[in-house]
């Protein structure tokens, strides 16, 4: 179905015509997934609308929603209905001729994967991500009563977002490619994304330029399997290493960080691309499983021994690299075995983090016809044994910093009662850090500004802040 097909169902009749218009948004998921949602919020900002916490009363409330794992589908389900409950509250207070005035957008890849079943439920505008980028024009054209131009009706357009304003976080998140042809056994994301699909070279490093012109210090590339992205020019064939390259060396004053990246990919030169002044120390890199048996079972394009070779090569380069990554525990026919070389692989790399999924059915997928699912009781039991090996293994990657200068990016800062402000950001290696500023500086004045910080604590806590001073830069 067309995106904004079933919009006409909405009477906005009450919707604010004199005032702005508010939006609120709740994002599941990935960081592309927040990403999309920072643009978006962009561009109903520049088409005159205010955007206000999720929770508050708004003319529209959009759920950018996820479908990684039954969890994701839970929670996105709940934000469906948490935002359609405001809608309803705020309809009843409405006089009695009144009808609704609120609009719930559902998007994402929930949406997608459940298009039917909300379509024909109702309450909610289902928009797919094909036309996610379209969200703003489609929804204030049908705000204003104006007939939605033809043309957007049929436009995929995965790169067709504004770059975002700094609403929701100082780091700028650029997108540079969509969707993935690998169709790993337990991965429902091609069916919802859609094929492998890159933006083209030049158009990335315009919007990473874009992105630093406008004050961001720090970018972030992202895509859902970005080390695929390709471009045909002329005879040859530019791999993701070109991307990056191009990207480091766009005109600004900023540092480069890669968003998550699938193993397949990564060659030599993006291995030296790390040691670029620009670019930050760290990559989350997803295993999934350090068994070689596993990895099989779940076509994942690489090997246990070759990602080991990888993170060799980036501590090798780089000291202090931050290797993070992503680990399935109960993948079907995972065996105890299986399941220990998972554990002694993960404690052998000693990860900055790892994020850890109980392995999650997605009917359509190869894994779910699979034999030797395993209970949810012994998912539950491997998951926390990769949960606790994490905080350990992190703790240990943290203490590693003790004695060291980080260059921090400051997110946020507070007035203390006593004078000074209190920063906390995140250092090259992406990892939080908190100090003392002396009262001279306003909290404003110091967001979005590097300070060079000596690492002289690590809090005590399962995701400890790095606590620090401020040392000449
Ligand atoms: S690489 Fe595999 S896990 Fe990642 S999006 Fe593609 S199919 Fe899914």
């Amino acid at each position: 179905m067309a995106a904004g097909s079933n919009l006409a169902g909405y009477n906005t009749s009450h919707s604010r015509l004199t005032e702005s218009r508010r939006i609120a948004f709740k994002t599941l998921g990935c960081k592309l997934n927040q990403a999309e949602t920072e643009a978006i919020a962009t561009g109903f900002k520049s088409l005159g609308w205010d955007v206000v916490d999720f929770g508050s009363s708004a003319d529209v409330v959009v759920v950018n929603s996820c479908t990684v794992t039954n969890a994701a589908d839970r929670k996105s389900r709940s934000a469906m209905n948490q935002a359609i409950r405001i809608r309803s509250n705020e309809s009843d207070m409405l006089p009695d001729d009144g009808e609704s005035s609120g609009l719930v957008v559902m998007t994402g890849c929930y949406a997608d994967g459940h298009r039917e079943k909300l379509e024909a439920d109702g309450r909610t505008y289902v928009v797919g991500n094909d036309h996610k980028s379209l969200i703003p024009q489609l929804i204030d054209a049908h705000f204003r009563g104006e007939i939605l131009p033809g043309h957007l009706e049929n436009k995929r357009d995965p790169f067709g977002y504004p770059l975002a304003e700094r609403i929701f976080r100082t780091r700028a998140m650029v997108k540079v490619q969509d969707g993935c042809d690998n169709f790993c056994t337990f991965c429902i994301i091609p069916f919802v994304r859609g094929r492998g699909i890159s933006r083209p070279l030049d158009e990335a490093v315009m919007v990473v330029e874009e992105a630093a012109a406008a004050g961001y210090r720090e970018i972030v590339l992202t895509g859902v399997n970005m080390s695929r992205w390709e471009e045909i020019r002329d005879e040859d064939r530019l791999g993701f290493a070109d991307l990056v390259e191009a990207c480091l060396n766009a005109k600004g004053d900023f540092r480069l960080r890669l968003g998550s990246v699938e193993p397949d990919r990564i060659d030599g030169r993006l291995l030296d691309l790390m040691t670029h002044p620009k670019m930050t120390p760290h990559m989350h890199l997803c295993l999934q499983s350090g068994s070689e048996k596993v990895l099989l079972s779940m076509r994942r394009q690489y090997t246990a021994a070759g990602f080991e070779r990888i993170a060799g090569e980036l501590r090798r380069r780089i000291p202090g690299f931050n290797l993070t990554t992503d680990v399935i525990v109960g993948f079907p026919g995972e065996s105890e075995d299986d399941f220990a070389d998972t554990l002694r692989f993960c404690d052998r790399l000693g990860f900055g983090h790892i994020h850890t999924f109980p392995y999650s059915r997605r009917e359509g997928t190869r894994a779910d016809r699979m034999d030797g699912h395993l209970s949810d009781a012994d998912k539950k039991i491997r998951a926390e044994s990769v949960r606790n090996l994490s905080e350990a293994t992190k703790r240990v990657y943290r203490n590693s910093l003790l004695g060291t200068i980080q260059e921090v990016l400051v997110e946020r800062a507070v007035l203390q009662p006593y004078g000074s402000l209190t920063a906390r950001g995140f250092s090259a290696p992406y990892v939080p850090v908190k100090f003392s500023i002396p009262s001279t500086h306003s909290p404003q004045s110091v967001q979005n500004s590097f300070f060079h910080v000596r690492i002289e604590a690590v809090e005590p806590g399962e995701d400890p802040d790095l606590l620090g001073v401020v040392v000449p830069g």
